[in-house]
């Protein structure tokens, strides 16, 4: 089979004591993808990788078989592109500007990222505008890796939590072949598209297919909700615990659509991780 048209399935694994410690996490979950912080997530500082870390982190890539389309390094919390004040924004930009840096050191070839806020302050237009205007400029400054924009529960003044957002935010970035999306089943759950059910999901693909398009999309998030529909709250579950269940992953899994690109659990239990991606695999058709 080739690799493309394969699922890659793993889980956000750790990256303490060195962003190099990540495949090797991954690799002993009998992983085919990871997610990982390339930097704290929450602090906006943080020291320039060292280049026997780079250097370790792209060897143990390539001996346990993760291509960049295996890999979805995610952004820092605290970055806010759409920020209605302009420091306050111009602060988030250079943060994320330094991010598709350090992935582009690490050979990694996409950012997964949250729109951003509003805050109450803007309307959601505006700052969707601003989302796209900082991507655009941040795009400038870098080469070679893509910005991948998650949709989100919408929590508070959260953007991103509908499809339309997403695309709104695309088609005012200029380079499209540097914009993509990553989907988070528990935040589109949580915002209201159902997903429980065989005939739900080919809905709310469809839906997906028709305002977004699935070329964007570069990424997922698999995960569970213990919030009910359209409860606006981000609160993951373990696959199959929560309102969501297997149904959805099932099928994710059995859809060609979601071939070739990382899918990683940020699931609650990381106990559980290896048995959570045999069972992914397995209704992949990938284990026996
Ligand atoms: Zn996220
Ligand atoms: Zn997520």
């Amino acid at each position: 089979m080739k690799k493309a048209d394969q699922k890659f399935i793993g889980a956000h694994v750790s990256a303490a004591g060195g962003v190099d410690n990540a495949p090797l996490n991954a690799k002993e979950l009998g992983a085919t993808a990871f997610a990982l912080f390339t930097k704290n997530q929450r602090q906006w500082q943080a020291k320039p990788l060292e280049s026997k870390v780079i250097d370790n982190f792209r060897r143990r890539c390539e001996l346990y078989g993760f291509s960049p389309a295996q890999i979805l390094p995610h952004d820092s919390y605290l970055i806010n592109l759409g920020h209605p004040e302009t420091e306050a924004r111009e602060k988030s930009l250079n943060a994320f500007a330094d991010e598709l840096q350090r992935c582009e050191q690490l050979g990694l070839d996409r950012l997964n990222f949250h729109p951003g806020s509003h805050l109450r302050k803007i309307s959601e237009t505006e700052s969707l505008k601003l989302v796209a205007e900082s991507v655009n400029r941040a795009l400038e400054k870098t080469t070679g890796v893509m910005a991948v924009i998650e949709n989100t529960a919408g929590q508070g003044s959260n953007l991103g939590y509908s499809f339309e957002h997403l695309a709104e935010i695309i088609d005012q970035v200029e380079d499209k072949s540097r914009i993509g999306v990553c989907l988070d089943t528990c935040h589109a759950f949580a915002a209201g598209y159902d997903l429980r059910t065989n005939e739900s999901c080919t809905q709310v693909f469809q839906q997906f297919e028709e305002t977004v398009g699935f070329s964007y999309l570069q990424g997922m998030h698999l995960n569970d909700s213990k919030g009910a529909l359209n409860s606006r709250k981000d609160r993951h579950h373990s696959l199959g615990e929560g309102e969501i269940g297997w149904e959805a992953f099932r099928f994710i899994m059995q859809d060609k659509r979601f071939n070739g690109i990382p899918m990683v659990l940020e699931t609650i239990d990381s106990s559980i991780w290896h048995e959570e991606i045999h069972s992914l695999q397995i209704l992949a058709g990938q284990k026996v």
